[in-house]
């Protein structure tokens, strides 16, 4: 294999180029979200720990918290391999990368984010996307109660099956609040999980070298 001497990477600055129109949050909330349901489990919430809810700076907490829960679990109803299916078809079989993609998610055991950067490298058989929806892949399975290695796994494998390239290496470095704010709070620590696909599982040499691609070394 022959890693790419035009590797397309990710840069800061770049973010404008995610044609991404101005964000409101209310776009982000599903119609189908029952709102008021929330409301109803966050007062309850607020009662058992010992507050009062009707007090003056906690009245509006009910539905603000509702529409964060909303807006942050919002890839549940989205299907994120849609920004899969505009293809180009190429004779560019080097790797593609993006690289130090933000993203926040929830974890599900806590329901307490996490949150760090992914890289998405890919190496295409005929077949490439545009970097953005690398992008938007990542933030659609992120938005979601999940767990960093099935986040990562969901993304190797949408990209394997979505565009059959030779190979697909995903690693993610996050933080999780569940382990630093609470438990055995240990802040600055950082998990790392990676799913190789295809030639960077099967062969050694293109696996070491992905991997320190994605190093950035
Ligand atoms: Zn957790």
């Amino acid at each position: 294999m022959k890693l790419a001497s035009e590797i397309v990477e990710h840069e800061d600055g770049h973010h404008h180029e995610l044609d991404e129109p101005e964000r409101r949050t209310d776009d982000f909330i599903h119609p189908e979200v029952d709102i008021p349901r929330i409301e109803k489990a966050v007062r309850e919430i607020l009662l058992a720990v010992g507050e009062n809810p009707d007090r003056e700076g906690l009245i509006k907490t009910p539905n603000r918290v509702a529409r964060a829960y909303a807006e942050l679990l919002c890839g549940l109803r989205a299907d994120p391999r849609k920004h899969l299916k505009t293809v180009f078809h190429e004779r560019y079989n080097e790797v593609v990368m993006l690289r130090d993609i933000t993203f926040h998610s929830l974890c599900e055991h806590h329901l307490l984010p996490f949150t760090g950067v992914a890289h998405v490298a890919y190496l295409p058989d005929g077949r490439v996307v545009g970097l953005s929806k690398l992008a938007r892949l990542v933030e659609g399975f992120a938005r979601r109660p999940q767990l960093q290695e099935r986040l990562t796994g969901q993304i190797a494998d949408a990209l394997m099956e979505e565009l059959q390239p030779q190979g697909v290496a995903v690693v993610i470095k996050a933080t999780h609040n569940c382990m630093t704010i609470r438990g055995i709070c240990k802040p600055g620590s950082s998990m790392v999980t990676s799913a190789l696909r295809g030639v960077f599982r099967e062969n050694h040499s293109s696996r070491a070298e992905i991997l320190s691609l994605i190093r950035g070394r």
